[in-house]
């Protein structure tokens, strides 16, 4: 495989938009190994659905909320383990409580470090996002199914056993009708092939 100039994956500013009520989305703009990031509105806070690649990235999340609202980030979710999508948590407020499916814990401990080197390995720009990553541990995980309670309406996280990874996870907003899911705009790593 020919791996061409690889763009560095730059979480968007100033490009999200509201989705569905209350759900917002900050665009993946399909460039490689950004995730549709998720940013959920309730009453008595957000939810955070994915970091971006790295604790740089993470910050832009971070802005991206403040200009919606002012409200805590009381949960992050991350949809599975790849660095692009949960190695920017260290970002998050102390206080955020961070939860996702069990299995992608004991992923995360059983690859994360070998994951993260190999996206190093692709551009100087991966590198430099993911030098300064420390890996932050979930608060609370789940074997199947929880329920996180914003005030105002359920946001249920999900996982249906192995997929794209052992440990991904839906997201599902019963009242929006939406769901959410991780994977997008990574096929340039053999791994998703
Ligand atoms: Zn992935």
């Amino acid at each position: 495989m020919v791996c061409a100039q690889v763009q560095t994956p730059l979480v968007a500013s100033g490009k999200t938009h509201e989705i569905a009520e209350h759900v917002y989305v900050i665009p993946d703009q399909r460039i490689n190994v950004i995730p549709n990031i998720g940013i959920i509105v309730g009453r008595d806070g957000v939810l955070v659905v994915d970091t971006g690649m790295g604790p740089r990235n993470a910050e832009t999340v971070l802005d991206e909320v403040k200009k919606i609202t002012s409200k805590r980030i009381a949960y992050l979710t991350i949809t599975h383990f790849h660095p692009e999508h949960g190695m920017g948590a260290q970002a998050f407020p102390a206080s955020t409580t961070i939860i996702y499916p069990t299995a992608q814990k004991t992923e995360l401990l059983e690859k994360g470090a070998a994951m993260s080197n190999q996206f190093s390995g692709v551009s100087t720009g991966i590198a430099d996002l993911l030098k300064p990553v420390k890996i932050r541990m979930p608060n609370v995980t789940f074997s199947e199914e929880a329920e996180v309670d914003l005030g105002d309406f359920p946001v249920r996280l999900l996982h249906w056993g192995s997929s794209h990874t052992r440990g991904d996870e839906f997201v599902f907003l019963p009242k929006q009708s939406s769901i959410w899911r991780g994977r997008g705009g990574e096929p340039i790593f053999p791994h998703h092939g």
